[in-house]
């Protein structure tokens, strides 16, 4: 009842989202990073930036005002941010310096459509990826996450890099997720949650007001256009006015 009453009803906005994380603190929880300890009362909190960096800097502000840590994991591939453009660039070390981990969310479905890959082709074009992180800030999570994860790709471990969707992250701890703002319809019991957890947040989905997914989403992508045409302005259509 406490709980209830400290979180109040469920929102999609930044305000619960810290009152949530103010609770769990407040409940003795302490946060960490990949790998982590797992021990009592612990929780890794993950980010899957599918949609916008901008609400990925803005979520690890708040979390950096509680005193939270978590994984960012970056969408190199993302149809709806390039992470190499200046400005992203320095949102992402920004995220770096308030204390969270820079980590890869990779898509197989841009590789293996259809088929399942072997395990080491997995892990030569994952470790390819994460290579290619290393070029926006050196210092990078061993941890990866899977976009939209294939059945193959959850409870399997691979050598070369830490599955967020291995048995130890997944199935031997509760795992919890707020995919798709499923919390609305499948809620999780606030008011009893377990010793040790993994925590999946999408900052798109979040807003200073509570908006359905659908809103989240064409708003992403209306950011995104927006964004790519103020950049365009600046690099290609104001230098050759000046000259
Ligand atoms: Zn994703």
């Amino acid at each position: 009842m406490a709980t209830r009453q400290l979180l109040g009803e469920l929102a999609f906005t930044h305000e619960w989202y810290k009152s949530f994380l103010t609770h769990l603190k407040e409940e003795g929880y302490s946060f960490e990073t990949f790998p982590g300890t797992l021990e009592q009362k612990t929780i890794l909190l993950r980010h899957d930036v599918d949609l916008s960096l901008s609400d990925a800097l803005t979520m690890a502000k708040i979390e950096a005002e509680v005193g939270v840590e978590s994984t960012y994991c970056i969408f190199i591939a993302s149809p709806l941010y390039n992470p190499f453009d200046g400005e992203n660039l320095q949102k992402i070390h920004e995220i770096q310096s308030l204390g969270h981990d820079i980590a890869l969310h990779f898509s197989t479905h841009n590789y293996w459509p259809n088929e399942q890959p072997s395990k080491g082709a997995v892990e030569t074009q994952v470790n390819n990826m994460m290579d290619v992180l290393r070029a926006v800030t050196p210092e990078i999570s061993e941890a990866v996450s899977f976009h939209r994860p294939p059945d193959w790709a959850l409870e399997t471990e691979f050598e070369t890099f830490i599955n967020t969707y291995s048995p130890q992250y997944f199935s031997d701890i509760t795992y919890i997720s707020e995919s798709n703002q499923r919390w609305r319809t499948d809620q999780p019991d606030f008011e009893n949650l377990p010793e040790r957890m993994q925590i999946l947040v999408h900052p798109g989905l979040w807003s200073h007001r509570d908006d359905e997914f659908e809103k989240r989403l064409e708003q992403g992508v209306v950011n995104s256009c927006r964004y790519v045409n103020r950049r365009a302005q600046e690099e290609f259509i104001e230098p050759n006015k000046e000259n």
